[in-house]
């Protein structure tokens, strides 16, 4: 498994994907999702340049990110328990997965006690599943509304994990209800130009995420290879 190779092409890919969509070189960020991945991968891709990364269990941004340097920006992207806020408050630079008022509150909690505000995204359940985390389209706005009052947290966009489409036409209509959504939430971000951010696409699915507007793409398999979960409990 070559990743500095791997990142290479994916970057380039990326920067295809910006010119065939009409955008900005360099309006898309790649987080790099190192979720059951060895520290020695993590650093080649460090060594290559990548500092953005990602990771679904609170136990592996605890244990790994020690290891590595300081430098780096590691971004929540997995489904995160109340209870587990407070071990990763100080060691992440976002949180994408926001599904509830109950866990923005916790958050917004513990970052306040370090006088800190801690960048958000809203997960939405943009394909409405049954099995899937997320707050369901019809109630994004209501709960931005409630974010936006709590001090310790900063929504910046939205974020979802879309149903896994055979047809690549069906990717782009869930990105595109999600950019619309960002756009009807957050009029006011856009009168700041501050961006909203739209954390959506991929290894399958990121060329059409970037078509749509994303702003973060989270790739894992296309930079470290498939996951092996063997020896996880
Ligand atoms: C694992 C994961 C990714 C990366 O998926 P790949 O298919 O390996 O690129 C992105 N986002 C979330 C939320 C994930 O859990």
């Amino acid at each position: 498994m070559d990743v500095t190779e791997n990142l290479k092409k994916v970057l380039s890919e990326i920067e295809k994907s910006e010119s065939d969509a009409g955008r900005d070189p360099g309006s898309v960020k790649l987080i790099a999702v190192s979720k059951t991945k060895p520290v020695e991968m993590i650093q080649e891709a460090y060594d290559a340049g990548q500092r953005d990364f990602g990771e679904n269990y609170v136990q592996e941004i605890v244990n790994k990110s020690p290891l590595l340097p300081p430098d780096i920006r590691w971004h929540m992207i997995g489904h995160l328990q109340r209870n587990k806020v407070r071990q990763i408050i100080d060691k992440v630079c976002m949180i994408h997965g926001v599904d509830s008022l109950k866990l923005a509150e916790e958050i917004s909690r513990q970052a306040e006690k370090r006088e800190m505000v801690m960048p958000v995204l809203m997960e939405v359940n943009i394909g409405s599943e049954e099995s899937k985390s997320g707050v369901r389209p019809e109630e994004v706005r209501a709960l931005a509304e409630e974010m936006g009052k709590l001090p310790g947290i900063s929504l910046r966009g939205l974020m979802c994990v879309p149903p896994v489409c055979e047809d690549p036409g069906d990717s782009r209509e869930y990105f595109r209800r999600m950019q619309k959504l960002s756009v009807d939430i957050m009029p006011e971000n856009i009168d700041n130009k501050s961006v909203c951010e739209l954390s959506m696409g991929m290894s399958h699915d990121f060329r059409e995420a970037i078509y749509c507007g994303a702003t973060m793409v989270r790739i894992g398999t296309d930079i470290f290879g498939e996951r092996d979960y063997s020896n996880k409990k």
